[in-house]
């Protein structure tokens, strides 16, 4: 449980921490709240040779509306997010996915930005991000990029980030009240064994569904989106179109759960987020 050793770098701003990250290349490691990397690192399943510091980089943790989004910015805790009034009002999803990670000491430390870049496929904020088709912002010596959330997320911990770039910021549009997060938990950790994240635009007649937990990498559940566009959120509905809530998925199998369990798992939850978000519209 001792990490190997390595150089700790302190940068005080993004450019300072681009600059060192390519510099260092993929023999660096980005910290953020530390609550994937120290025990990777404790577990010597990381080694870098330098851990590059981003705690201490001020304007990488906020909560802001700009031109009719929600940005946030990488280093903004899950405590913050499930405590900021803004996201309450107009993207209420985020809150509601914050208060279902891990514990209180978690939230506390964990960011937005270090769970979606380590993409494990039991984390909770991959649904939601995939629902609300956020955009994920990020920066590296060639300026900044702008990466759809669905295609953000490629495998096991595998996301479209560049080992010279870093998560800056993710966007997420102002939202009606009609959203909902339904999770099966593993008890032990708090991660996902299933967790779908829904978002209803009445208006639209659309629902865009996010699911974590099942599968490799988090997925929209377009099949059930298909089924559901343009028709009434009747309980009929919703249930024809959750049963495709794991079509042409390859769920995964472990001890917690087996891909059977994590399928119908997916099913259920999918139709039971889309009635707490169609109850909400
Ligand atoms: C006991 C426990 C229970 C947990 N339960 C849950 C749960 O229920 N649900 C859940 O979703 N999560 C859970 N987590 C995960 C936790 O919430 C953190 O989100 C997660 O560990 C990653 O965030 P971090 O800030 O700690 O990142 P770190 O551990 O610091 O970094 C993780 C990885 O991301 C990279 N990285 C970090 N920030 C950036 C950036 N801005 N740009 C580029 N790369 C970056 C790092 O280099 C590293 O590879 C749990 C963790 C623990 C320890």
């Amino acid at each position: 449980m001792i990490p190997a050793a390595f150089d700790y770098l302190r940068p005080q701003t993004l450019e300072e921490a681009v600059n060192l990250l390519v510099q260092h290349g993929e023999t660096a490691k980005l910290l953020a709240g530390g609550h994937s990397l120290i025990p990777a690192l404790k577990l010597r399943l990381a080694q870098p040779k330098t851990v590059i510091d981003i705690g201490r980089i001020a304007d990488l943790s906020y909560i802001r509306e700009e031109d009719g989004r929600i940005a946030v910015g990488a280093m903004t805790t899950h405590r913050a997010i499930e405590a900021s009034a803004l996201l309450e009002e107009k993207c209420p999803l985020l809150p509601e996915v914050a208060r279902h990670v891990g514990d209180v000491q978690v939230r506390n430390r964990g960011t937005l930005g270090g769970s979606l870049v380590h993409a494990d496929p039991a984390a909770d904020w991959p649904a939601a991000i995939l629902a609300l088709n956020a955009e994920v912002v990020t920066v590296g010596p060639k300026g900044p990029r702008v990466i759809a959330a669905k295609i953000f997320f490629i495998d096991l911990f595998q996301t479209a980030l560049r080992p010279d770039e870093i998560l800056r910021e993710i966007r997420v549009p102002v939202t009606a009240k009609s959203v909902a997060y339904v999770k099966t938990v593993q008890r032990a950790s708090g991660f996902a064994i299933a967790g779908v994240a829904v978002v209803v635009k009445a208006a639209a007649k659309t629902v865009s569904v996010g699911i974590t937990g099942v599968a490799a990498k988090a997925y929209r559940a377009t099949a059930v989106e298909t089924k559901l566009a343009g028709q009434p959120l009747s309980a009929e509905n919703i249930a024809a179109a959750a049963a495709r809530a794991a079509n042409r998925i390859e769920p995964l199998g472990d001890i917690h759960a087996s891909a059977e369990y994590r399928a119908h798992l997916a099913r259920l939850n999918t139709r039971r987020a889309l009635g707490v978000a169609a109850s909400r519209a």
